[in-house]
């Protein structure tokens, strides 16, 4: 990196959301950029996460951007080399590598209040940049508990978004800890070749039945001909999922109904009363994500398959000791524990107004306005910010949507001219989270009777969309300049644009 660089964007991330900046940016003629990535390629998600049967939830022609369309998808839901691959291709499609910057993890941004801009220091140089985009990813930074004896555990310990290829499962005595979506892809996996499989299960998922399937040549040929034909294949998968989103929000009672198929999918492999028992959740369906596996329930069936219906409390030697007193020895411990999601480790390292770094100004709960900007954190956007996730959709709708916001942002800056930075009044980003928690309220993640990593440490959802993608979409079409107070070199009264009163 060139000593005192300076460049219009830092984009940090290069996983779905750090790529689709990048395109926009270009698109938008914005080519003084830099993309700012810790690992050595693109991909982020699909790349980290690279264990057996590692797959997405959401089918791939809704899983994709909508401005680089891909007729080849092998299978309805796609594997994680082939969305890896997509990624690998859109960063050469769009011409994205003269900007990406590997190995350059970002230690620390702090925001200068005289020069109104980005000071950033990464493993590999220091730069200035106007306006950052954090891309950092919600699921990105694997967390993995701290249980007494962990560190004197004789043998192998991974995180499934770190998994070590090098180990060889075969024959070995395996403890899986954790039934989250990640788990419930790697216990069908790699039960057929392990001795034992140990699963560790503090909570039961839903699990239904995933409709995976080949997609055909001729189906490929298809929309390769006529390419309307994927357009209304994503448009269909994408209406389904808006018309189901009312459930979750504003009616859970509705999702009765899909209780009963999920059990119908557990009772079709499960035939031991005990374990289905066991594997029975007793919240509502769409509180904690729900599964989609036709293969997990009949490999918990297995003879070399254990459910431990309890968390693990102790590491004693070999030994895994869970809180119903139930000890297992074991070669290796697997953890499908989840990620650090509303305690990223990013927001330690951003420096805003005041010296104030976003962990501080998120402790109470992270909050952003429009799921982006953040108040005393100047030009810094967040993808996939605070209440931006779903529960049931394609996160590359919210991510395009941020992308629009981007965009105008970026207008913005440009017709106010001159070195401006926005900075998102604390009153406008107060009314957003006020408006978004108070329909969190009849939301079957707050009201369906589980703990979920939605929720924050004070009980708080900060991480999901209580709407349908359409609203959010239209929420962030454009940048409300009386929800900003602009800032400008030299510093002088803020501009005169209608205040948030007279708005
Ligand atoms: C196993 C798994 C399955 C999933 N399945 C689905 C699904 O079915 N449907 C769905 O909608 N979503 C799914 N998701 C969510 C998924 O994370 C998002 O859909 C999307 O991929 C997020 O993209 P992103 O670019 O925001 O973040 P990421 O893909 O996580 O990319 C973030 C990037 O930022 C980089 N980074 C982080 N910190 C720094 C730093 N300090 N400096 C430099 N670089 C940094 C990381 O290395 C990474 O490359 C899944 C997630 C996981 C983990």
């Amino acid at each position: 990196m060139a000593e005192h660089e300076h460049v219009r964007v830092a984009v940090i991330g290069s996983g779905f959301g750090g790529l689709g900046a990048a395109v926009r940016l270009r698109r938008e003629g914005i080519t003084d950029f830099v993309v700012l990535e810790r690992a050595g390629g693109v991909g982020g998600t699909w790349r980290d996460n690279s264990y057996p049967g590692c797959a997405c939830d959401v089918p791939s022609h809704l899983y994709s951007f909508s401005f680089a369309p891909n007729p080849d998808w092998p299978r309805t839901f796609s594997g994680q080399e082939h969305i890896r691959a997509y990624l690998e291709r859109v960063a050469d499609d769009f011409d994205l590598r003269p900007h990406l910057r590997f190995d350059s993890e970002v230690k620390l941004m702090t925001w200068d209040e005289d020069e109104l801009r980005w000071h950033i220091e990464t493993a590999s140089g220091s730069l200035t940049a106007d306006v950052v985009v954090s891309a950092t990813g919600p699921l990105s930074d694997p967390k993995i508990p701290a249980i007494p004896g962990l560190d004197s555990f004789p043998g192998r310990v991974f995180h499934s978004a770190r998994w070590d290829h090098d180990y060889d499962l075969r024959g070995k005595r395996v403890a899986m800890v954790g039934t989250g979506a990640s788990a419930i892809q790697i216990v069908p996996s790699i039960q057929p070749e392990v001795d034992r499989l140990t699963v560790f299960q503090r909570t039961p998922p839903w699990v239904m039945p995933r409709m995976d399937r080949a997609i055909g040549t001729a189906e490929r040929k298809l929309h390769q001909a006529l390419p309307f034909t994927a357009r209304l294949r994503r448009g269909l998968l994408w209406g389904i999922r808006e018309l189901q989103v009312q459930a979750f929000t504003k009616r859970p009672d509705e999702l009765g109904l899909v209780e009963r198929l999920a059990k119908r999918n557990m009772a079709r492999a499960i035939k031991d009363p005990a374990l289905r028992a066991k594997l029975t959740p007793d919240y509502r369906i769409g509180c904690k994500r729900i599964l989609l596996s036709s293969a997990y329930y009949p490999a918990l069936a297995q003879p070399n398959v254990d459910v431990v219906a309890s968390g693990v409390t102790e590491i004693r030697g070999s030994t895994v000791v869970a809180a119903d007193g139930t000890e297992t020895e074991v070669d290796a411990i697997v953890f499908g524990t989840g990620f650090h999601v509303t305690d990223m480790p990013i927001a330690e390292r951003v420096i805003g107004v005041g010296g104030v770094t976003l962990a501080e100004a998120w402790k109470g709960g992270m909050e952003a306005l429009r799921g982006g900007s953040a108040a005393g954190f100047p030009n810094w956007l967040s993808v996939i910010g605070p209440n931006t996730g779903l529960g049931n959709s394609s996160m590359i709708l919210m991510i395009e949507s941020q992308l629009n916001y981007l965009a105008d942002y970026m207008r913005q800056l440009d017709t106010l001219g001159g070195r401006t930075a926005l900075d998102a009044r604390p009153a406008a980003v107060g009314r957003w989270n006020r408006r978004v928690q108070e329909r969190m309220k009849r939301t079957v993640w707050n009201t369906g009777g589980c703990t979920s990593w939605y929720l924050d440490a004070g009980g708080r959802n900060t991480t999901v969309w209580p709407g349908t993608t359409t609203e959010f979409r239209q929420a962030t079409r454009r940048v409300d300049l009386t929800e900003y107070e602009v800032l400008r070199k030299p510093a002088t009264k803020p501009a005169a644009v209608p205040s948030e009163a007279t708005a």
